[in-house]
């Protein structure tokens, strides 16, 4: 088994780190949660593969965090990026593009009667936020521990000591009058959300959450979760706002409201949804949408401002285009769930067989590696994991040319390009790490 050079992304780390804050620019990038040192920097990629400045090949379980569905370079997503640029890149002024791509979110999900688009996750759930304090004319939210939402002020905040106590800032910079408008409750626990409005109810301006979750590993509401948050919210007066940021066409052609796994379809309906990742096919995008009463606080209709110099830019909306039609084609998700159960089935294998103490989530074409002997059902859970153990099983497998995301709570991401040798290939590698984690 190979045992790779990686002595140019080493130089280059040292490089970056002069120039760049930490040489990266996401610290999710960095390799500080499995152990430190450079990162890999990648030269090329096409279809399920990296290649890095060392000449290395990784079978590619990152997709970028989520955008790269369609694996790297996919001709019909290149094709449309390409035909965009040659048209120019950037107009200031509307495209029959950008109704083309709403028209396509609709029809996939049916609570946005509306659509708003944006550059970013992060920019997208921040609109929600104020979209629904505009709305309501409150001004706390209550969000889910260990759920992430991008790096807006107000979303990185979290849990206080109980269910109903106030935030406290998860980062620097974020002044204690913002934390104070967040209450973080575990997720998947009613009882908590209920405490949480009891006690704050007439300032709750919405409930926002990752109805699955794909931030502390993939993570499913219990049965009866979703329904009862959707209740207490509505029944509260306050909106209740989807962050499908991971979850939208990850799992099926749509988003969690109308995923096979929900049979109460109506009942788990949010009032505002927002998206990003896959619906830009790897080029920068954010969307936010919702029913039309709410979505009409929007400017230029309504009192809540919102706006981008690059939002709706014709090379993101046509690789969104082109990323979803490739989406809608016959047995493209059946095909990618069929290869993650080969593989989550090889992997706990491995893991028995050398008594690693591992724990599948796996939704769809995506799941998460725990490593634990319980099952993972809220923040909590997640976080009770070895860490180590993790980060040793992802240093063999990079070394074996296997990439995974560098932490414990990210997802691995199946692509329409990873095939059977791949995945084959990739349940030998894992044997393998278990094996030398074990000796
Ligand atoms: N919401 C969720 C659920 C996410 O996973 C992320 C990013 O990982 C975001 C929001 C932020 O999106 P972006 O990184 O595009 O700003």
């Amino acid at each position: 088994m190979t045992h790779q050079n990686r002595t140019r992304s080493s130089e280059l780390y040292e490089e970056a780190l002069q120039h760049i804050v930490g040489g990266v620019n996401s610290p999710s990038r960095s390799f500080k949660a499995v152990g430190g040192g450079a990162p890999v920097f990648m030269k090329r990629a096409q279809g399920a593969y990296f290649w890095d400045v060392d000449g290395n090949q990784y079978v590619d379980y990152l997709a970028a965090y989520g955008p790269i569905i369609t694996g790297h370079a996919h001709p019909h997503v290149t094709e449309a990026i390409t035909r965009a640029a040659q048209n120019g890149t950037l107009y200031g002024a509307p495209t029959e593009l950008e109704i083309q791509l709403a028209r396509m979110l609709k029809e996939a999900i049916p609570s946005m009667d509306k659509v708003r688009f944006v550059n970013s996750g992060t920019e997208a759930v921040m609109t929600t936020i104020r979209v629904a304090r505009a709305y309501t004319k409150r001004n706390k939210i209550i969000k889910f521990a260990g759920c992430y939402h991008g790096h807006s002020d107000l979303v990185l905040v979290a849990a206080g000591s109980g269910p109903s106590t106030l935030g406290i800032p998860d980062s620097a910079g974020i002044p204690a009058s913002i934390a104070q408008e967040v209450i973080t409750v575990p997720f998947n626990d009613l009882d908590s959300l209920k405490l949480a409005l009891e006690r704050w109810g007439d300032d709750i301006a919405a409930v926002m959450v990752e109805p699955i979750v794909g931030n502390f590993g993939m993570v499913m509401p219990a049965e009866g979760f979703l329904e009862g948050l959707c209740e207490m919210t509505r029944a509260n007066g306050s909106l209740v706002i989807y962050d499908e940021v991971i979850s939208a066409f990850r799992f099926h052609y749509g988003s969690t409201q109308t995923f096979r796994a929900f049979p109460n379809q109506a009942a788990i309906e949010p009032d505002l949804t927002a998206l990003g990742k896959v619906i830009g096919g790897g080029l920068p995008i954010g969307a936010y949408g919702g029913r039309k009463h709410v979505m009409e606080q929007v400017a230029p209709l309504g009192p809540a401002y919102q706006a981008g110099t690059m939002a709706g830019n014709p090379a993101s909306i046509s690789a969104g285009i082109a990323c979803l039609e490739v989406l809608q084609g016959e047995g493209v998700y059946p095909r990618m769930e069929e290869l993650a159960i080969r593989l989550t089935a090889g992997i706990e294998e491995g893991a028995k067989r050398y008594g690693v103490p591992l724990t599948i989530n796996r939704i769809s074409g995506a799941f998460s590696t725990h490593f634990c002997d319980h099952p993972v059902t809220n923040y909590e859970e997640a976080q009770d994991t070895d860490t180590e153990a993790f980060a040793a099983f992802f240093r063999h497998m990079l070394d074996q040319g296997f990439y995974l995301a560098p932490s414990k709570y990210e997802a691995w991401f199946l692509t329409t390009e990873h095939t059977e040798t791949d995945i084959d290939r990739t349940i030998e590698a894992a044997h393998e790490s278990f094996r030398r984690m074990t000796k």
